[in-house]
C-alpha cells in the first residue's frame, strides 16, 4: 500500500504518518526528517538543503529527490510506504507519478488558526522525533520525552515569521496537489474543524484507507 499524506505544515501529517505506518506495517517516511537527519550530520546536501529549510522555503527538487529515492530503495519499502511532506509541488508529484503507483492521497484540511496554534506549541524530541505539543499533549515532566526521556526542542522554523513563510508556500505549491489528485480519483479528504483527540483522527483516517481498500 502506497499512501500520501497531504496538508499544510502542522495538520498532523507527522503525527498520523507514524500512527498509521505502524498499524498498517508500512515505513513512515518523511521528506522533513530525513532533510533534517542531513543537516545533522553536516553532509553536502544537508549544507545545501538548511539554508532553505531556514527561509521556511521548499528546497530544490534534486535535493528532496536525490534522498528520497535513496530510502525507497531500501528493502522496508517493499510492502509500501507512507509519504509525508512529498510530494510539495506539481514537479515532485509528476516525478512520484514516474516511480510509484500511489493508491491513496489523504488530504488533511485543518484552517489556519488551528495550524498556527499547533505549530508555535510543537516540541519535538531531539532523539526519537516523538511529537508534543505544550497545550495538547504536553510531555509527563516538562521538557523531556515521554518515550525515551531525551530534550525536547522546537523546531527553527516553527518561529512565528517562519510559519508565515511556510504557510505562503504551501498554499502557492503545495495546495494545487489538491486538484491534481482529485483528477486522478485518488484524494479522501479529511476535514478537521476543531482540535479533535489523535486518536480520532487515527479512527477516521484508518476508515477512508479501509474503504479505498475494499473497493
Ligand atoms: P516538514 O518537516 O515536512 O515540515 O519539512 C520541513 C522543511 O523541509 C520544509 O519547510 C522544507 O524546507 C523542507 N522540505 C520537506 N519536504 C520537502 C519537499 N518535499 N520538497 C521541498 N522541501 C521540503
Amino acid at each position: 500500500m502506497k499512501l500520501v499524506l497531504l496538508g499544510p505544515p502542522g495538520s498532523g501529517k507527522g503525527t498520523y504518518s507514524s500512527r498509521i505506518a505502524k498499524e498498517f506495517e508500512i515505513p513512515h517516511i518523511s521528506t522533513g526528517d530525513l532533510l533534517r537527519e542531513e543537516v545533522k550530520k553536516g553532509t553536502e546536501l544537508g549544507e545545501r538543503a538548511k539554508e532553505y529549510m531556514n527561509r521556511g522555503e521548499l528546497v530544490p527538487n534534486e535535493i528532496v529527490l536525490e534522498i528520497l529515492k535513496q530510502r525507497l530503495q531500501q528493502p522496508d519499502c517493499e510492502r509500501g510506504f507512507i509519504l509525508d511532506g512529498f510530494p510539495r509541488n506539481l514537479e515532485q508529484a509528476k516525478i512520484l507519478g514516474t516511480i510509484a503507483t500511489i493508491d491513496l492521497v489523504i488530504y488533511l484540511d485543518v484552517p489556519d488558526e488551528i495550524i498556527i496554534e499547533r505549530l508555535s506549541n510543537r516540541r519535538i524530541c531531539r532523539e526519537c522525533g516523538a511529537i508534543y505539543n505544550l497545550k495538547s499533549m504536553p510531555p509527563k515532566v516538562p521538557g523531556k520525552c515521554d518515550v525515551c526521556g531525551s530534550e525536547l526542542y522546537q523546531r527553527d522554523d516553527d518561529k512565528p515569521e517562519t510559519i508565515k513563510n511556510r504557510l505562503e508556500v504551501y498554499r502557492e505549491q503545495t495546495k494545487p496537489l489538491i486538484d491534481h489528485y482529485k483528477e486522478k480519483g485518488i484524494l479522501a479528504e479529511f476535514k478537521i474543524e476543531k482540535e479533535i483527540p489523535v486518536e480520532e483522527g487515527v479512527e477516521s483516517i484508518k476508515k477512508l484507507i479501509q474503504e479505498k481498500l475494499n473497493k
